[in-house]
């Protein structure tokens, strides 16, 4: 394929989620004055998922209230943008994207930033419940709980962080949600048991049922099972993670293993592609949050220009229950203690190694949590007195 010059840039941003617009702007911050595109899937400029689950759920919002940027910030930065377009295939040796419409555009740097798409529920009647990943399926679902009305029962399968915020959302609305997990505590125990029980404690209140140790075995209109138990269902929501999108990645010849492998400065095993958000495994850890996927474009972005990729803050989760605000400081994976430091403050550590934070209702400044649980300190005064 034969590739004009008006399809050659710089800098290719692939993907049309927030780590490639944070890449596209931190290029620009640092003065970097070359051609950029960003193509996107999607028919919209790149947006912010945390609300499909949360206020685009519970209230008729306009799409311009997640976008990332609005649209004419791309004008003014120079920023490119093709949305409605999918890159299906990417040549590295001659730097070439090729487009679902078959044109092509070489590059000379590209980032991967293909995000992440929601594991489907595999059981028979599976392909009937819904999933919560773009703003139509957000819109789709809304639609799905308006008509249902209140008062309805609905199943909501996964007790993670988005099937907690659907079921929060939806019983918001009135509706009467069970959330059915597999595990024997809420967000597959990762957090711990205080906070699940904590949860369980609000989401009653709020009028969700929560089953844990329980797994949906089969869905069909009006109901879900749980094995021979039928539970009426108006409609069925399933929130059990996501997979990345590292396909068209692995099929390019980079390495991939549950996600594009990078070193810590988000470079991948081709020296002229980067990678970051969802679909990127950093330094052995893959991580699929909103402020990741922002500080992993934005730090891409300086390594691309050959520049110190930055500070590398803990990680930071935020989330909703039942109307309380969740954060989740650290990569809270490998702690042996979990205690309740005060209201709304609950610590992980191991041992003398202070892992993470939970901190609700912003009992505590999220950036003071970063930096303490970055020193990692558990037995830093400050956390009691703070
Ligand atoms: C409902 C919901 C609620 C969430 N709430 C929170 C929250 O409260 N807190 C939090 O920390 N995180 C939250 N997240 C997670 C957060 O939104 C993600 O971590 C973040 O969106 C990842 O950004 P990304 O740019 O890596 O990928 P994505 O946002 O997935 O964007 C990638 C984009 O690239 C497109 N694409 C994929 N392949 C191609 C291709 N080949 N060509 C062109 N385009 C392509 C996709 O269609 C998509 O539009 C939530 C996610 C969802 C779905």
């Amino acid at each position: 394929m034969t590739v004009s010059p008006r399809d050659a840039t710089d800098v290719l941003l692939i993907g049309g989620g927030v780590a490639s617009v944070r890449c596209a702007r931190a290029l620009r911050k640092e003065g970097f004055d070359g051609r950029i595109v960003l193509v996107g899937e999607e028919p919209i400029p790149p947006y912010n998922r945390p609300p499909l689950s949360k206020e685009l759920l519970r209230e008729d919002l306009p799409d311009d209230l997640v976008l990332a940027e609005p649209e004419r910030w791309y004008e003014r930065r120079d920023v490119e943008l093709r949305t409605g377009r999918r890159v299906v295939e990417l040549d590295l040796d001659r730097r070439t994207a090729v487009l679902d419409d078959s044109t092509a555009i070489r590059f000379d740097r590209c980032l991967l930033a293909t995000g992440a798409e929601p594991r489907k529920l595999s059981v028979p009647g599976g392909e009937h419940a819904l999933l919560l990943r773009t703003l139509a399926d957000a819109r789709r679902l809304r639609v799905a709980a308006t008509r249902a009305g209140a008062g309805a029962r609905v199943v909501v399968v996964g007790g993670g962080f988005i099937g907690l915020e659907a079921a929060s959302s939806l019983a918001s609305l009135g509706l009467r949600p069970t959330v059915v997990e597999l595990g024997e505590r809420l967000w597959s125990s990762s957090l711990g048991s205080k906070l699940s029980e904590w949860a369980m404690g609000v989401l009653g209140d709020a009028g969700v049922t929560v089953r844990l140790g329980a797994a949906v075995t089969r869905v069909e209109p009006g109901a879900a099972w749980i094995g021979e138990e039928r539970l009426a269902a108006a409609f069925v929501v399933a929130g059990i993670g996501v997979r990345p999108r590292d396909r068209l990645a692995a099929d390019a010849g980079l390495d991939v293993s549950d996600g594009v492998l990078t070193d810590a400065a988000h470079r991948t095993s081709h020296p002229a592609v980067w990678a970051a958000g969802d679909v990127a495994r950093r330094a052995g850890r893959r991580i699929e949050h909103w402020h990741a996927a922002r500080e992993g474009g934005e730090r891409a972005a300086r390594s691309m220009l050959g520049l110190e990729p930055g500070a590398d803050p803990s990680p930071w989760v935020f989330s909703e229950v039942a109307g309380h605000a969740i954060d989740v400081i650290g990569a809270v994976d490998s702690w042996t203690d979990e205690r309740w430091l005060r209201d709304g403050v609950l610590a992980y550590a191991d041992g003398e190694r202070l892992i993470g934070l939970a901190i609700l209702d912003g009992a505590m400044p999220v950036e003071m949590a970063r930096a303490m649980v970055t020193v990692g300190n558990a037995r830093d005064p400050a956390l009691a007195a703070t």
